[in-house]
């Protein structure tokens, strides 16, 4: 099988995907499954039928990843596996990066942000939220402790190339970079948290804010990028910074022959900023002099979340379970890893 591994471990950054269950409707349609897990860490996808013959999954298109997670995968399990140990990123200094990426539908969201609407009260927390629950767990460590750090949040999203606050009704914000390429989202809240439920409470309102778009709602938050950050400070200065980042849909070519102007305008920002993703990622550890992080607004404002020696990123990729969709997808997330 394809393999990523040597490039991650160069590249300090762990991938994985995520397999969801046919939901109501796909199973009603008799949608077929086409993508089986037969091991931690190997997807493989063949053609639509009952069962497979494991034995003879060689002969199938299959992909390995550092976590590959079947269908009944909790958010616990994925972020145990993912976001859990960049928590400790942050508390030794440094600076961490977890992403969802993949189509829409295929639960980027349900992943990243958890579900809230009340249906399973204990299942509802996403990796935001697991994330939030550790740092507090890990604040009452005595080595951490001593010293004495604060926690604030931020969520913004970030639509057609421009950046909104959603712990503010939305406001539009600047992003401004100084001469020493500091970047910096000028105006952007930051909120103090002290507990798991003022995060909770955040996410919340940040989650509201998101999906009151002006055409549907499902519509609008598919095709931003919502970005959620735990910062640690300490006496004010910059200790530690965590982005969570709820990727725009990845999906391709259905917006080129739209006839929507705007829809078409959405769709090319998107492809820029998912491609300046690929070529910042592409260019992580491997020293090259140029990275393009000014290519599009996303990669612009996580600039200082991909340099330097302790800056970690893991992503999760979600796959959608249609085959004509789903191949394309795992070959497009390898393309961010394969060599020039
Ligand atoms: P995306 O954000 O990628 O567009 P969502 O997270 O909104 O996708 O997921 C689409 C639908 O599928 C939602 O109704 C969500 O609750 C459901 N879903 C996604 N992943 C899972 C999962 N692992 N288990 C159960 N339901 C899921
Ligand atoms: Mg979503």
């Amino acid at each position: 099988p394809l393999t990523t591994a040597d490039l991650i471990e160069e590249h300090r950054i762990c991938v994985c995907v995520r397999k969801r269950p046919l939901n109501k409707k796909e199973l009603s349609m008799k949608d077929l499954d086409v993508i089986t897990i037969p091991s931690k860490d190997v997807v493989m996808v063949h053609e639509p039928k009952q069962k497979v013959d494991l034995t003879r999954y060689l002969e199938n298109q299959t992909f390995r990843f550092d976590y590959a997670f079947d269908d009944s995968t909790t958010n616990e399990m994925v972020y145990r596996f993912t976001a859990r140990p960049l928590v400790e990123t942050i508390f030794e200094r440094g600076m961490a990066t977890c992403f969802a990426y993949g189509q829409t539908g295929s639960g980027k969201t349900h992943t990243m942000g958890g579900d809230f609407s009340g249906k399973n009260q204990d299942c509802s927390k996403g990796i935001y939220a697991l994330a939030a629950r550790d740092v507090f767990l890990m604040l009452k460590k005595p080595s951490y402790k001593k010293l004495d750090l604060q926690v604030y949040a931020t969520f913004f999203e970030i639509y057609s190339g421009k950046v909104f606050d959603l712990l503010n009704r939305k406001a539009k914000l600047r992003v401004l970079e100084d001469g020493k390429q500091q970047v910096q989202v000028v105006g952007l809240q930051e909120k103090e948290v002290k507990c798991t439920e003022d995060v909770l409470k955040l996410i919340e309102v940040g989650n509201s804010c998101r999906t009151s778009g002006q055409t549907s709602a499902n519509a609008h938050s598919s095709r931003s990028h919502a970005v959620f950050q735990i910062i640690l400070r300490r006496k004010g200065k910059m200790h530690g910074k965590f982005s969570l980042i709820d990727l725009a849909g990845n999906e391709r070519g259905a917006d080129t022959s739209s006839a929507d102007r705007q829809t078409r305008l959405e769709g090319a920002e998107i492809n820029k900023s998912l491609l300046a993703l690929k070529e910042c990622i592409r260019a992580l550890g491997r020293n090259k002099p140029h990275t393009p992080f000014r290519a599009s607004k996303l990669t612009q404002v996580l600039r200082d979340s991909f340099i330097g020696e302790n800056s970690r990123t893991c992503m999760v990729s979600p796959l959608s379970l249609a085959i004509n969709t789903c191949e394309i997808n795992l070959n497009d997330l390898f393309s961010f890893f394969s060599p020039d």
